[in-house]
C-alpha cells in the first residue's frame, strides 16, 4: 500500500483548546493507517469570518503519513471532530467550534469533488493555516499554485 504524506489543519475555539488539539492528534495517531509525523506549534489567532465576538482560535498543522484514501481520511477527521464534541447540525458557518480538522494537502494530488476539495480551497489566503504549516513544511509545494508554503505566506505580508 502506498504511503502518502498529507497535511492537516487543526483549529479550536471553544473549551480547553490546547487539550482539544492534543487529543485530536492523539486520536489520529492511534488510528490504523495514520502516523502523525510532525506537529507545528499551537498558535493563537483571531477569528476570520463568521459571527462577531467569537473567541480566538488555537490553530496548528500536522504532517501525517497515511495509507488511507482522501475520502477515508476525511471520514476519520469527521469522526474525531464528533468524538471531541463537535455538532455540525448546531453551528454557524465559520462560527465557534470545539474542533475543526481540514485536509490541506494530500501528497501532490488535486481533488475536486462536491464534499472534498484538495488542496484546501482557502488555505493559500489564510495566515492561520500557512503560518503553522510553514513551520513543518516550508518547502512543500502547493500543487495548483505551484508555490511553496513559505512563498504563499510571504505573499500575504
Ligand atoms: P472552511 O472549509 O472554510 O475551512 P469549515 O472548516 O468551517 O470551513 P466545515 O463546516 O468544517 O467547514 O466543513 C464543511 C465541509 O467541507 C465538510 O463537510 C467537508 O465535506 C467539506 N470539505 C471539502 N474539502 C475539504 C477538505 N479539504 N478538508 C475538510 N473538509 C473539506
Ligand atoms: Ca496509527
Ligand atoms: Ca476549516
Ligand atoms: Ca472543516
Amino acid at each position: 500500500m502506498e504511503t502518502i504524506t498529507a497535511y492537516i489543519g487543526l483549529g479550536a475555539n471553544v473549551g480547553e483548546t490546547a487539550d482539544t488539539l492534543r487529543r485530536a492528534l492523539e486520536m489520529l495517531s492511534t488510528r490504523d493507517g495514520i502516523q502523525v509525523w510532525r506537529i507545528s506549534q499551537f498558535i493563537k489567532t483571531q477569528p476570520v469570518g463568521g459571527p462577531e465576538d467569537q473567541p480566538p482560535y488555537l490553530n496548528a498543522a500536522a504532517e501525517i503519513h497515511t495509507t488511507l484514501s482522501p475520502e477515508e481520511l476525511l471520514a476519520v477527521l469527521h469522526e474525531v471532530e464528533s468524538a471531541l464534541g463537535r455538532d455540525r447540525s448546531r453551528e454557524l458557518r465559520w462560527g465557534p467550534r470545539t474542533c475543526d480538522l481540514d485536509i490541506l494537502l494530500y501528497g501532490p494530488e488535486i481533488i475536486d469533488q462536491t464534499n472534498l476539495t484538495i488542496p484546501h480551497p482557502r488555505m493559500h489566503e489564510r495566515r492561520f493555516v500557512l503560518e503553522p504549516l510553514a513551520q513543518i513544511a516550508p518547502n512543500a509545494k502547493h500543487p495548483t499554485r505551484e508555490k511553496t508554503i513559505t512563498e504563499l505566506l510571504s505573499e500575504l505580508r
